[in-house]
């Protein structure tokens, strides 16, 4: 039996630099995806149905980063909504790694996606080796697969083709997955291993899940992933699938809610297995470009306190310190505790 200390964001702060930085403009927070794709702002909205499909896919474009159109449809509604979204629009889909996924990946490379995501909670996985191989092969696209917990499950997804992999397990806002089967790492820790990989030179790091906030962002950046993939901090945008409720004293509010969860599961297969989700309401946060640039605003000024003017920058001079719980309580705002 192996046990060991493992980090997650509100476990880390990053060390305050010298910078020599005199103007927020000079720092730059796009990254490459590789292979002509580079993207202004390194944020990627999840493969889920309440929070992608045409209208967030589009914002997402806009604001510099992009969606992934998630795969809870038939194939030719999946494929439609890509067909509509405007030319101008990056267009990425997901698929699963059984069933229909070969001809559902056809179709939508048929449709225009410039990249395939094969998505599935558990992708260091023969099924994922077999699927991966087999696009690769045959169709001409990026290919991000995962989840992947582990330095291991990363390199096996490189070694099968992939070309970058969504890593963490279980720490999604809407995830029971380390509840009910009692497996996952800690967000931050499973970056952390996995940037360790020589791999990362070749295949690039989406840290997927458990992001509260751009500090958090900043510390997945820093601990070494090329871009981060949000459904939390997404939720509730005018942009996002499903309908606005309205609570009897005037607030708003919209549905968000894991793929595994009863009511997913239910909708889109009429059957429920594992459950490893949940379901809930969050409240109306308005047009998603305003959330955007709050983010892209916060992740520039985490680079500027590291003195970095690029990711890579921050990921050379990043430094971490753990903190402990008296420290957690003083990083939030707490002037209500006194
Ligand atoms: P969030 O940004 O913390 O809300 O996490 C979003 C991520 O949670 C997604 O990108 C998926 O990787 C993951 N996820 C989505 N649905 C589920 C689920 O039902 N169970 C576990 N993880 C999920």
């Amino acid at each position: 039996m192996k046990i060991r200390k493992c980090l997650s964001y509100d476990d880390v702060l990053l060390v305050p630099q010298y910078s020599d930085i005199k103007s927020r403009k000079e720092v730059t927070i796009g990254n490459s995806l590789g292979h002509n794709l580079y993207f202004d702002l390194p944020v990627i909205s999840s493969p889920m149905d309440t929070i992608t499909e045409a209208s967030m896919s589009n914002a997402m474009s806009m604001a510099g980063g992009f969606g992934i159109i998630h795969r809870y449809n038939t194939i030719e509604a999946q494929c439609k909504i890509i067909e509509e979204l405007p030319v101008e629009t990056f267009k990425a889909a997901a698929v699963g790694v059984t069933g229909d996924f070969f001809e559902r990946s056809q179709a939508l490379v048929e449709s225009g996606v410039r990249l395939l995501c094969l998505d599935v909670a558990h992708g260091h996985h023969i099924m994922m080796k077999h699927a991966l191989e087999k696009i690769k092969k045959d169709l001409n696209v990026h290919v991000m697969a995962g989840n992947v917990a582990t330095r291991e499950g990363f390199e096996d997804l490189c070694d099968w083709g992939a070309d970058s992999v969504r890593c963490n397990i279980g720490g999604g806002s809407i995830c029971s997955t380390r509840v009910q089967t009692g497996h996952g790492i800690p967000g931050l820790q499973t970056i952390f291993d996995c940037s360790m990989s020589n791999h990362t030179r070749n295949v690039k790091i989406i840290a997927d899940g458990g992001l509260k906030n751009s500090g958090d962002i900043v510390k997945a950046l820093a601990a070494g992933a090329d871009f981060v993939m949000v459904g939390s901090l997404l939720s509730g945008t005018i942009e996002t699938p499903g309908e606005v409720y309205h609570g009897t004293d005037g607030s708003r509010y919209k549905t968000y809610r894991g793929m595994a969860s009863k009511d997913a599961q239910k909708n889109w297969r009429n059957k429920t297995s594992s459950i490893e989700g949940v379901s809930t309401v969050v409240s109306f946060k308005g047009p998603v470009s305003e959330v955007l640039s709050e983010l892209a605003v916060g992740i520039r000024s985490g680079l500027s306190y590291s003195g970095a003017r690029t990711i890579s920058e921050l990921q050379s001079k990043a430094e971490f310190v753990s903190q402990t719980p008296a420290g957690q309580v003083e990083s939030s705002a707490h002037i209500l505790g006194k």
